[in-house]
């Protein structure tokens, strides 16, 4: 049996999760924007980690993940290697997700050194000082990377956000038991 079609006859609703990396939580305010159809999909699925609901340890057993954002600190790295782990389809949510985008936008910088002088000195309005509490703040990478750069990603959603409607086919597709076919849908920014 196809694996992704595995996912609709195992007899019991498919365990999803959605998790905020380096982005703006554009993704997710797109995936709140399914409005009345976030009831439908919701009967669908058991929402088992998100921002969106009061859960702080990505379990184990999840079908699929939407990640959205980029990979920007080591605490991101971390995350994404778990949820990798733990997780049978993950899906690249989001230009950030997928290319870096704007997150990304340092990496002209060349390195986390040069972003947080410009951050926290150069642009300072205030005296400056960089942050000197350790582990208050995850260490920034030098590099912003897109997921998969990191893990192996199954499928790819672009857009910046991208759109509701976007969303809703990708994760009905799913939780049918069927691959999502973006190749006509696809659309960055
Ligand atoms: S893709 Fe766009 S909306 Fe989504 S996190 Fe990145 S900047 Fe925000």
């Amino acid at each position: 049996m196809d694996p992704v079609a595995a996912l609709a006859a195992g007899g019991r609703r498919p365990r999803v999760a959605t998790v905020w990396l380096g982005g703006c939580s554009g993704c997710h305010m797109s995936f709140l924007d399914l409005d009345e159809r976030l009831a439908e999909v919701a009967a669908r699925m058991e929402l088992v980690y998100s921002p969106l609901v009061d859960a702080k340890v990505y379990p184990s057993g999840v079908d699929v993940a939407l990640v959205e954002g980029a990979v920007a600190n080591e605490e991101h790295l971390q995350t994404l290697r778990e949820v990798r782990a733990r997780t049978r389809y993950l899906v690249s949510f989001g230009d950030c997700a997928v290319t870096g985008n704007v997150t990304a936008c340092r990496n002209v910088l060349g390195a986390a050194l040069p972003v947080l002088r410009r951050a926290y000195l150069e642009a300072a309005d205030v005296t400056p000082q960089l942050p000197q509490a350790p582990g208050l703040v995850p260490p920034l990478l030098d590099r912003v990377r897109p997921l998969h750069e990191v893990v192996k990603v199954d499928f790819y959603l672009p857009g910046c956000p991208p759109t509701a409607d976007l969303i809703h086919y990708t994760l009905s597709e799913l939780l049918e038991g069927r691959a999502p076919d973006l190749r006509a849908r696809l659309r960055y920014g």
